[in-house]
């Protein structure tokens, strides 16, 4: 059995056809259009060419799978808006599966990046799994007993939009306070420039000598110059990630919670201070069965296998 997945990104439109297994036998990249039936075309475009590269006939494809950002309507495989890829109320799933003659699925990026790592990547072989993706937001997915979990309405999981400081900073989402707002890599961002604006003398200057340099990796690498006041962020950062990672676990008990994104990959140096909290404040932190803690193992295959199997696991 065949599946094609699709990413669709602001840049890019990604493509993979993957077994039943998650097994990746092809893949296609090709830019992003502007407006809804180029769109539709790129898609179809694009997994085209990545069954021609696998060598799989389209004959042979069981379903195709669509993984977007922004807000969309995955029970009615509508775009609601993704203003980046000028889409507005656009029933994306049908125009797809017209041109492919396939059944097709849509799916938030998020949800289709934890089932990837569910299915292929790090949670394989486990039965739960909850994935954390730490980018210009928070994005979350769970997979439990085995299946994609979505609440009734396929809105499930936004958990980058719990709060974690009540009347804190504003989040996009029109609340305060929002886990996102101050774990994604913007939020540490804001807060590195917070401190850097406090304190004219700490090493953050010499790793981003312009406020619009600082990255997801400068406080980090202040830290591991010996900056106080890096530390100081760093440690406020850690523990507003932790705070929701507890939350998350303490509501969910999945076998694996994974951490992706470019912060993740500060392996140890994020996990382990992490570790120390969940020993300290996890509900279960005296079990003999606790969640395994570890980042994500697939980069930008995780949203492309997962997308293509949303049929099987939802
Ligand atoms: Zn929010």
């Amino acid at each position: 059995m065949y599946y094609i997945g699709i990413d669709l990104g602001g840049t890019n439109v990604h493509a993979g056809l993957v077994d039943e297994k998650g097994k990746l036998l092809g893949q296609a990249e090709i830019p992003t259009p502007k407006g809804a039936e180029e769109v539709a075309d790129a898609i179809t475009q694009a997994a085209r060419l990545t069954a021609a590269q696998a060598g799989v006939a389209m004959g042979d494809v069981q379903s195709a799978g669509l993984a977007s950002a922004g807000s969309i309507d995955p029970e009615n495989g509508m775009v609601l808006h993704a203003w980046n890829l000028g889409l507005d109320h656009v029933p994306l799933a049908r125009m797809v599966s017209e041109r492919l003659e396939l059944p097709t699925l849509l799916e938030n990026d998020a949800n289709a990046a934890a089932l990837g790592e569910f299915v292929a990547g790090a949670g394989r072989g486990y039965r739960s799994l909850a994935a954390v993706t730490l980018g210009t937001g928070v994005g979350c997915g769970a997979v439990l007993d085995s299946k994609l979990f979505t609440g009734f309405n396929y809105a499930g999981m936004e958990a980058g939009h719990m709060v974690i400081h009540r009347g804190g900073r504003p989040c996009t989402c029109g609340r305060r306070g929002c886990w996102e707002a101050y774990a994604s890599a913007t939020g540490l961002i804001r807060s590195v420039r917070e401190a850097m604006e406090r304190d004219p003398d700490s090493a953050l200057w010499r790793f981003a000598p312009t406020l619009e340099l600082v990255n997801g990796k400068t406080v980090f690498d202040a830290v591991e110059a010996g900056d106080k006041t890096a530390e100081g962020v760093l440690e406020g950062y850690l523990g507003d990630l932790a705070c929701g990672i507890v939350n998350l676990i303490n509501i969910l008990q999945p076998e694996v919670l994974c951490i992706g994104g470019g912060i993740s990959r500060q392996g140890e140096k994020l996990l382990r201070p992490l570790r120390e909290v969940l020993d300290r404040e996890e509900f279960t932190r005296d079990s003999p069965r606790r969640t395994r803690l570890c980042v994500a193992k697939l980069r930008g295959e995780a949203g492309i296998i997962g997308a293509a199997l949303v049929p099987v696991y939802r």
